[in-house]
């Protein structure tokens, strides 16, 4: 077989394409020796907070550094409990753990695999009761404080805000948006009557720059986003071994900062995030109409009020692995995010939580598959990709 290859990503294109324009960011450094900190880092973090529609963003590590420090920044810490969902990247729950905090998951809606809002309303309303004191939900079972919510907008479309916000007023929960697959994902709120950008929305938010990501960086990166001037602040900090000035430390922080080199390639890069996350949709609305005929295929679900960036383009189908292996032997490239949900996962054994808890996120990992996407697939790849889901599915 020697069919042409349809790869899961496409990583060399855009970067090709660019490869003028990012030489001279790495040249700029070279010749400034401006590696960490410095103007690259500050511009890039002023043109990321005006895309998101915020007023500060502050570059990191990663995606998993930007989630910590944003925990610990909005005081989310050890006795406390921080909801998230189980059909999320590791990397959510790490953070929350290394803040000290408890984790605490609600299954997904089974359409947008995205937080179940009524799950979360009733975990809070039935199995936590109300502190006098502080007005935050005490959970039962384990005696612990609800502190935090992490909406994942996960595959590049956000969860359903209104109700989450909703929930955090009434119970004085801190949102930390998950926006780390979302870069100029879309959300309208009904209760402020207008379309809000994904990483606006709570107290702040962590994006990631991993390569692979809709705004990747040609290495490590993260950024949080927030409107909140004292948590920007202490992000900084903390992200600078806890120094307000060179050698005097306030706290202890880590070393959780954004490179310079790769600051400059995310703010050339960011320039063309629209016009990237543009062709997603473009290659979205492809698939769907392409898939709409084929029986057995569950196509993505975009609610009215979401404008989703795709990150991935994931179907479902009951018979998922063989699909996958089939399109694996016709040289298609698809990927599982995630085969297992985390609260099955061996590193949270410890949980104590059984198989069946969560029963939407656990039929969910069996059935999901991630579809080539991204910025320049083309129409006919695509139509070879449907061709041979509907030639396997009439192999039944
Ligand atoms: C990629 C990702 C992260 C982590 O980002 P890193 O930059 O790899 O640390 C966190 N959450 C989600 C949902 C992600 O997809």
């Amino acid at each position: 077989m020697n069919e042409v290859k349809i790869p899961f990503l496409d990583l060399v294109t855009p970067h090709v394409a660019l490869e003028e324009e990012l030489v001279a960011v790495f040249k700029k450094a070279l010749h400034s020796a401006g590696f960490i900190g410095g103007p690259m880092v500050e511009e890039f973090e002023k043109d990321f907070a005006a895309f998101c529609g915020v007023k500060h963003c502050i570059g990191v590590n990663s995606g998993t550094d930007a989630l910590r420090f944003a925990f610990m920044a909005a005081g989310v810490g050890s006795g406390d409990i921080v909801i998230t969902v189980p059909n999320t990247f590791i990397a959510t729950t790490e953070a929350i753990s290394q803040s000290g905090a408890a984790i605490e998951f609600v299954d997904i809606d089974e359409r947008t695999y995205n937080m179940d809002t009524e799950k979360l309303a009733d975990f809070l309303e039935n199995q936590c009761h109300v502190d006098d004191k502080t007005g935050r939900p005490v959970c039962k079972k384990t005696g612990k404080s609800v502190a935090a919510v992490v909406p994942v907008h996960l595959y590049g479309q956000t969860a359903d805000m209104d109700r989450i916000t909703d929930l955090a007023a009434k119970y004085h929960l801190v949102i930390i948006e998950d926006a780390c697959q979302a870069h100029g994902a879309e959300y309208l709120s009904r209760k402020e009557d207008r379309w809000v950008k994904a990483g606006s929305i709570g107290r702040a938010a962590a994006f990631s720059f991993y390569p692979g990501k809709n705004l990747g960086a040609c290495g490590e990166g993260g950024a949080v986003t927030t409107n909140d001037a004292e948590i920007a602040a202490k992000i900084r900090t903390l992200r600078d071994h806890g120094q307000s000035k060179k050698y005097y430390h306030d706290i202890e922080g880590y070393n959780g900062r954004l490179d310079a080199i790769q600051a400059g390639i995310l703010q050339v890069k960011l320039r063309h995030l629209s016009l990237w996350n543009e062709s997603r949709r473009e290659a979205a609305g492809r698939y769907h109409a392409l898939l709409r005929g084929i029986a057995g295929v569950v196509a993505p679900y975009e609610p009215a009020w979401a404008k989703c960036v795709y990150h991935l383009y994931v179907i479902r189908n009951r018979r998922r692995d063989e699909l996958q292996k089939y399109l694996g032997d016709k040289s298609i490239f698809t990927a599982l995010h995630y085969p297992v949900p985390l609260h099955l996962q061996k590193s949270y054994e410890r949980l104590g939580i059984k198989e069946g808890t969560y029963p939407v996120a656990e039929k969910a990992a069996k059935e999901i598959l991630s579809l080539p996407m991204y910025p320049g697939l083309e129409e006919v790849q695509q139509e070879r990709v449907a061709r041979e889901i509907s030639a396997f599915l009439g192999k039944v």
